[in-house]
């Protein structure tokens, strides 16, 4: 259940806002009555409510906004019960003064804006000892892994138990508490309402996260990377997993550069099945795995961990999505030529995605010459790879049937550069450009205009996590759909 949290400054804001709420269906409200302004009137908030609610009541040292004293604020909490409030939220330092009485459930509560203290056991102890129909425990995470010591309280729970933290790295906890078993979450009515650092909006963990529907045999998957808010792959796969009707849930994970084997390890205790790894965590997630797949080893980088048996699969999906993309963008060719084997390929770039690409052309037979504008960088991956390099000025010279821009040369905000000029291409060139933002960029408006075959960034951004999607689920992509997702959400997203 999802309690959704309501905090206005003036009671009929308060009560007009509830009324709004209900005609969503909420299970129960939370009133933050705390936030109203006006001398408090508790009777008026609780008359023809709507729905259930929770009254809470929240001093400052809990970041609430009560300016009464704490005697008024414990009277205030009294009231409620008198008038008969489904729940009254009461912290456990004062549980023992504010007595039980008629039905009004006690939601006994401890709050850690800091941290995650050691000694969450004894505090859960002496929380029992209050007298709880409910236990609420929210911590903030310093660490992700916190999140699985919060969460491991409600599964050895004597009481109900509510469990999660708080702060950017404790949205995993929000989400995945009821199927640890919480009776419920929390989360804000709107975005002008955020109660707690790090609350989702209601309409997201109702429609996007489908809270409700997750249970024990839900399988979890993330995304880990830092930053990570940018993410599409959540919207991406959470889309698919609907699409298909597949029992899934996908969470984007934030996870600091220093934390990934601590936190990858401390995760397994929450049955994740599998992740997309993006950046900074590529090369440490093929350390992790027990089982490297030949692509990542080749690439030195995996962007995707998967589990069988309790064994950590890594694979880097970029791998076969460059070579699909480019199988695609060949169908234009003529026959007898639409293969990768035997064809020239120019790769602009040096970077993480330069050398996926170079990987997968020359594994599939292709003649690879790479330049970058650092030439340092072009001459590092060749050595590696042994195949050609060439300066960056001299691209234009040099001839290709493939030319595959790596660099991040047209990419938002700079849609009018390219890193390759028009009077440079032919029409017999394939040009796969990677950037995908836009997907439509300079080059290759260049190149239909000049007559050549394309293929996008976003095509291939569909197929990485398409097969990612094929890995996590067993179930065939919807692959249309998938592209037609990432379409709307960059035609959406704020500039
Ligand atoms: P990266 O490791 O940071 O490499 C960036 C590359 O761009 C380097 O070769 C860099 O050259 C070059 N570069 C940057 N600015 C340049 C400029 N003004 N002129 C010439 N070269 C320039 O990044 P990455 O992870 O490989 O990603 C590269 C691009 O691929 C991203 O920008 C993104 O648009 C795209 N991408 C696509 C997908 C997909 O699925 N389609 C996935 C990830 C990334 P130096 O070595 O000289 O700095």
């Amino acid at each position: 259940m999802i309690c959704v949290s309501l905090g206005r400054r003036r009671h009929s804001a308060l009560k007009q806002a509830h009324r709004d709420l209900s005609r969503l269906n909420p299970e129960l409200v939370e009133l933050r009555v705390d936030w109203i302004m006006s001398r408090l009137n508790v009777a008026r908030l609780l008359k023809k409510r709507p729905t259930p609610v929770v009254i809470t009541c929240r001093r400052e040292q809990d970041k609430g906004r009560w300016s009464g004293t704490e005697e008024q604020r414990q009277a205030v909490l009294r009231e409620a019960i008198i008038g008969g409030a489904e729940y009254v939220d009461i912290e456990e330092d004062i549980a023992r003064s504010i007595p039980r009485y008629g039905d009004t459930k006690r939601l006994v509560s401890y709050h850690n804006f800091e941290d995650t203290p050691t000694d969450l056991s004894d505090i859960y102890q002496r929380m029992t000892e209050c007298d709880p129909d409910i236990i609420k425990i929210v911590t903030t995470a310093s660490r992700p892994a916190d999140n699985v010591r919060v969460l491991e309280l409600i599964k050895s729970a004597t009481v109900p138990t509510v469990a999660f933290c708080m702060g950017e790295l404790g949205m995993v906890s929000r989400i995945l508490c009821g199927r640890m078993g919480s009776p419920l979450t929390y989360a804000a009515g709107s975005r002008a309402g955020e109660m707690a650092p790090g609350q989702l909006l209601w309409d997201d963990m109702r429609d996007f996260y489908r809270y409700d529907s997750i249970s024990s045999d839900t399988k979890v998957f993330g995304v880990i990377g830092d930053p990570i808010s940018h993410s599409l792959s959540p919207l991406l796969h959470n889309s698919a997993f609907r699409e298909v009707d597949f029992d899934g849930v996908y969470l984007p994970l934030k996870i600091p550069a220093d934390s990934v084997q601590e936190t990858l390890q401390a995760y397994d205790k929450l049955d994740i099945s599998g992740y997309s790894v993006t950046i900074p965590h590529k090369h440490a997630a093929l350390e992790f795995a027990d089982l490297p797949s030949v692509q990542a080893n080749l690439i030195g980088a995996s962007n995707t961990l998967f589990r069988t048996d309790g064994k950590w699969h890594a694979t880097n999906t970029d791998y076969d999505a460059i070579v699909k993309t480019v199988e695609a963008g060949l169908t234009t060719f003529p026959e007898g030529s639409r293969e990768v084997k035997g064809k020239q390929v120019l790769i602009l770039g040096a970077g993480g995605v330069a050398r996926a690409a170079v990987c997968a052309m020359q594994k599939n037979g292709a003649a690879v010459t790479i330049t970058n504008r650092t030439a340092d960088r072009a001459r590092a991956l060749n050595d590696e790879f042994g195949c050609s390099v060439i300066d960056w000025e001299q691209r234009s010279e040099e001839m290709c049937d493939i030319l595959i821009n790596c660099t991040s040369v047209g990419m938002h905000p700079n849609v009018s550069e390219s890193p390759f000029d028009l009077p440079w291409l032919n029409e017999s060139m394939l040009v796969f450009d990677t950037v995908y933002t836009p997907e439509n960029t300079q080059l290759l408006e260049h190149a239909k205009t000049r007559g050549c075959a394309t293929a996008s960034g976003l095509e291939m951004f569909m197929r990485q996590a398409a097969r990612q999607f094929e890995l996590f689920s067993g179930q065939q992509p919807p692959l249309e759909f998938m592209m037609e997702t990432l379409r709307q959400s960059l035609s959406t997203a704020p500039e």
